[in-house]
């Protein structure tokens, strides 16, 4: 049987790798906290006391870090573990980093004979919890069939996107478009608001003319039209305004790196800064509104 390491057990990583465990793959977790890593055991994974125990004897390797530079450390930092893997390992990097970063990690695997997808996820912690994820993979052909099997245990959409990186370009991307909807819309219905409609009276109308979009249908800003969205739970995340800012920085980067114009784009970054110096940086993406709000 495929032996699965699972490194990073947070907000998404206890989700996804509880799915593994849940699908019958035999997984090994570790995470700095003792707690992430007990909280695993108790759900059939075996837990490990060090990255190193955690990577012995596997052919898989699943991280969910926080930043690139946390990946890159993990596989090839002063302790690193890239040296003491199986030659036949694969990696799985499902976090989101930059298109750089990304690249750089798979040049630095490749060369050590390693095989790597880099297989960020859209859908936020409900999804990683429910096995519902979206993953956005760049890889090769080879590498994506090898590592398609555990994304699948994992989640409902799996997309391949191209070369080394494409996964991570795919999704700050699709991020960049989303805070820009997500402002738009909030703008929307704060405007609207003030002008004398209520809220359900203007979502019955734009949802049905050409303002659609996901931001206002499936996680609608504005309280009561959408029951489940973050807006009726005081915007407590779903998503953070933290987490979109640092999507929107790393878009920003690739950016500047290849030339594209992103004036939309470098906006919503300012617009999330703002929304994350306002002391609302764990509240959900979509409590732009509440900056809004604030506004006399
Ligand atoms: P998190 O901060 O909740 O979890 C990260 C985990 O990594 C923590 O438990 C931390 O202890 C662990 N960790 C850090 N360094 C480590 C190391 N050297 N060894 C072992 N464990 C280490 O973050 P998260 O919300 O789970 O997000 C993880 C990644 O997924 C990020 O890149 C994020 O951008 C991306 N993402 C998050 C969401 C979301 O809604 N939270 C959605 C899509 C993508």
């Amino acid at each position: 049987m495929t032996e699965i390491a699972f490194i990073g057990l947070g907000n998404m990583g206890s989700g996804m790798c509880a799915n593994l465990v849940a699908a019958g793959n035999k997984v090994r977790a570790f995470d700095l906290s003792r707690g992430a890593v007990a909280a695993m055991k108790k759900i059939g994974a075996t837990g490990a006391n060090s990255l190193s125990e955690a990577v012995d004897e596997a052919d898989v390797i699943v991280t969910m870090l926080p930043a690139g530079e946390h990946v890159l450390s993990v596989y090839f930092g002063p302790d690193g573990i890239a040296s003491q893997l199986k030659s036949s390992a694969l990696l799985i990097d499902c976090s989101t980093i930059s298109v750089n970063d990304a690249r750089e990690l798979a040049r630095k695997a490749n060369a050590s004979g390693l095989d790597i997808v880099d297989a960020p996820v859209s859908g936020g912690v409900a999804a990683a919890k429910a096995g519902t994820l979206t993953f956005m993979v760049g890889g090769t052909k080879e590498a994506f069939a090898r590592a398609r099997p555990i994304l699948d245990d994992m989640g409902k959409n799996v997309f391949y996107a191209g070369g080394t990186g494409n996964g991570q370009a795919a999704k700050i991307a699709n991020n960049m478009l989303l805070a820009i909807s997500m402002i738009g819309t909030c703008e929307a219905f704060n405007l609207a608001e003030r002008l004398g409609l209520d809220a359900q009276t203007f979502f019955n109308i734009s949802s049905n003319a050409s303002g659609q979009c996901w931001s206002m249908t499936s996680y609608c800003p504005a309280p009561g039209p959408v029951p489940e969205a973050p807006s009726n739970r005081d915007y407590e995340p779903g998503f953070t305004a933290a987490m979109m800012l640092k999507d929107l920085v790393l878009a920003g980067e690739a950016a500047t790196m290849t030339g594209a114009e992103t004036a939309l784009g470098d906006h919503a970054r300012d617009i999330y800064k703002s929304l994350n110096d306002f002391g609302l940086s764990e509240t959900d993406f979509s409590g732009i509104m509440k900056l809004l709000k604030s506004k006399p």
